[in-house]
Order: C-alpha cells, then structure tokens, then sequence
C-alpha cells in the first residue's frame, strides 16, 4: 500500500472487491430477472469510470449507464464493451458520436424520437434507444399520453424503441405516495402502449432507493444502480421498510501532513483568524483543501481522522491546505497520512457524516473530490 499512495499527497483508494461485492449484492436482491446497470456517470460518483466499468464488466455486467455522450465516449475509448445507456440523451450535434460509439441514448422528448429516426435513416441501420417517461417527476422526460407517444415511436421506423424508463423523484420517502403514483404512471403508460402493439424488451424505473427498500414494482426487468455500487444507501423517510440491500463504502480519502507545529494560547489560524488556539496547541497542515473537494463549509466545522482520532478542521479551509488540531498525538509528522473519508484505528468517517456535516448528500460528497486527488485501486 505505502508503494502505490507514496508519491500522492492526497489520494483516494478505490476497493475493487467492494465495487465488486457491491454490484454483486445488487444482483442479488433483485434476482437473476433483472438487469442491473451499472451507474459511472460524474467518473463513477468520482471513483474513475473507466476503472469500474471494467470492473462490472469483469462481473458480467450488460449495461453500463451515463449521463452524456461525452461520457459515453470516453467508456468506449478506455475500451468498454458493454452496452452504455446516456441517460440524459443527446443533442443534435452529438448524433454522429451515438452512431459511431455504439451508445444507447435515454431519449427525453418525442422530438427526440424523431431526430433519432432521421438519425438511424442516415446511418442506415436501426439504431437502438429507450425512451424517457416524465412519470411525475417534472425533470427530463416525455409528458405526453399513450397515444402521442405511439404514434411517435411508430413513426420512426427507423430506429428501435428498446426501452421505456422513467426516474423516481422520492423512492426513499416514505411518507410521500409520489413513488407510487410516478410508478402507477409508468404502468399505465407501459400497458396502453403494449395495446397498441409496442412492447419493448426492458422496463425500468427503479435505482439504488427502490433496490435498496425493496419497492419490488418499480423493479421491472433493469435496474440502474450508481451510488449503492459505491456503498452507500441514503436514509429513508418515514415508514419504511427494512434494508434488503447491504453495500459497504468502496473509497477512502487520504492526505498527507505538510507540516506540524506548536502554537500558544491565543495564536490566530489561517484567512480571517477564524480560529484562535484556545491553549497551547499542536496543528498539523493537511495536504487538501476545497480545491481537492473538502467543503468549504467545514472550516471550523468538519473533522478528520488523524492518529487513529476524530480530529477538528481548525480555521477556515483553504484551497490546498487544512489545519487540523493534533494535540492529542504526538505521533504524526511531516509525510503521515490522516484520513479525510474511510477509517482508521476503528473510527469511521464516511461520505453520509460528512454531508449531515455540510448541509449536503453523499452523492455531492464522492462526486466532488477532485481531480488533482489521484485515485489508486487496490
Ligand atoms: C444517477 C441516476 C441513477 C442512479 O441513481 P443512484 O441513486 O445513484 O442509484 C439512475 N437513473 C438516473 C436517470 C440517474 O440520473
């Protein structure tokens, strides 16, 4: 370990058996019926796309997800060979790339369906596509009834509606009926289509909330799973039911000690003075600031793990820098790693503690770890 991390002053190691394992538990819940896409938009909630994609694929993954073509792209020039739906579809200009890297674009409107048919007319072969159902999310997705939707899907001979989708706003609340009803939608739409003869191969609704609580009917035959693949499973609201799905967190952030030093009572810290050594105190200088994706907010607020202890943010957050109050050790020195996200010596910080601490989700949380953060897989 030391060999890998020892040129990184701030690195992320990535557990390829958690990603793994993770994946595998999905599988597992929702049985071999079902389909699990395996989310890497955002770099893979910013675990490296290419990484875990060829680490789901080495799992017999079929499906790969993201948002944009851009995304999509890069999979195919890291070498990805499954399937890759862009969930967030394409743009006129972007049409020659969905041809050419073989992407299977979400499409969010109607219109979309028919620049996807002229789109295949070119091309000459007929492109695959699933389409998005705005099922009462209000985001992406198409509003319109059955029959608009029939007739625009028929119309485009050319392509091939090989999906129908819709995105679940509150799959965790369950205090609210939204799910419910946005899945009572989706059916409904799904049978008067079926009527009218169009019946594609996959259904889907559901990601890591309703896999993980179990709400089983918005399952249909694929999931699309992202952030319980990267060990993490938000807390529900209301009555819910127990957790079918458990995922551990596959990432921990690490960061070197520049520096250390002794301060007396009273001494100011970092921009503004936002901190002064209550008494005589030991400080370290952490290698990693809001540049590398800790909060801003955490100055005075947030802690990491240092020496095998909750350790406080003293001061405000800099760009590269934190300082971290170490004066229950005397063992860390210049070189030393503290852990920003992940354990040591049995503490534990992970990406959920440290969004209740900033006001956020652990989704913004792993996405925003930067890129000067070297990832290094183990
Ligand atoms: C990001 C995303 C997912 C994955 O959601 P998780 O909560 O990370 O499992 C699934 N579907 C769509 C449309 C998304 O944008």
């Amino acid at each position: 370990m030391e060999n890998v991390t020892a040129p990184f002053r701030s690195f992320a190691l990535v557990s390829r058996e958690r990603i793994a394992r993770n994946y595998r538990r999905i599988r597992e819940v929702v049985g071999p019926g079902v389909e699990v896409a395996g989310v890497v938009k955002a770099d893979a909630y910013g675990h490296g796309a290419a990484e875990v994609s060829s680490i789901l694929e080495a799992e017999g993954a079929h499906w790969l997800a993201v948002s944009s073509v851009e995304e999509g792209v890069t999979l195919r020039q890291a070498g990805v060979r499954a399937r890759i739906l862009v969930m967030a579809g394409f743009l006129p200009y972007e049409g020659e790339a969905v041809v050419e890297h073989e992407l299977t674009p979400a499409l969010q409107s109607l219109a979309a369906v028919a620049e996807m048919d002229r789109l295949a007319r070119r091309a000459g072969k007929p492109l695959p596509y699933h389409l998005k159902i705005d099922s009462g999310m209000g985001r992406m997705g198409a509003r319109e009834g059955a029959g608009e939707v029939a007739a625009a899907v028929c119309g485009a001979a050319h392509a091939r509606l090989e999906g129908l989708m819709s995105h679940l706003a509150s799959a965790a609340d369950f205090a609210s009926p939204q799910t419910a009803e946005q899945i009572a939608r989706f059916d409904h739409l799904c049978r008067a289509l079926a009527e009218a003869g169009i019946a594609p191969p996959y259904r889907h609704t559901a990601s890591t909330n309703a896999v993980a609580y179990g709400r089983e009917n918005a399952w249909h035959n694929m999931v699309r799973a992202g952030l319980g693949i990267y060990g993490y499973v938000p807390a529900a609201r209301g009555a819910a039911p127990p957790r079918m799905l458990t995922v551990e967190p596959a990432l921990a952030w690490k960061a070197r000690i520049i520096a250390v030093k002794d301060l007396p009572e009273g001494a100011p810290v970092g921009y503004g003075a936002t901190f002064r050594a209550p008494r005589p105190m030991r400080m370290a200088i952490v290698a990693a600031g809001y540049a590398d994706g800790v909060f801003h907010s955490l100055g005075n607020r947030g802690s990491v793990i240092a020496a095998g202890q909750t350790t406080p943010i003293v001061g405000s957050v800099c760009m590269d820098v934190i300082a971290i109050d170490i004066s229950h050790t005397t063992a860390l020195g210049p070189g030393d790693e503290v852990t920003l996200l992940g354990e040591e010596g049995g503490v534990k910080l992970d990406a959920e503690d440290l969004a209740r601490a900033t006001g956020t989700i652990s989704y913004d949380i792993l996405c925003r770890i930067g890129r000067r953060v070297a990832r290094v897989y183990a």
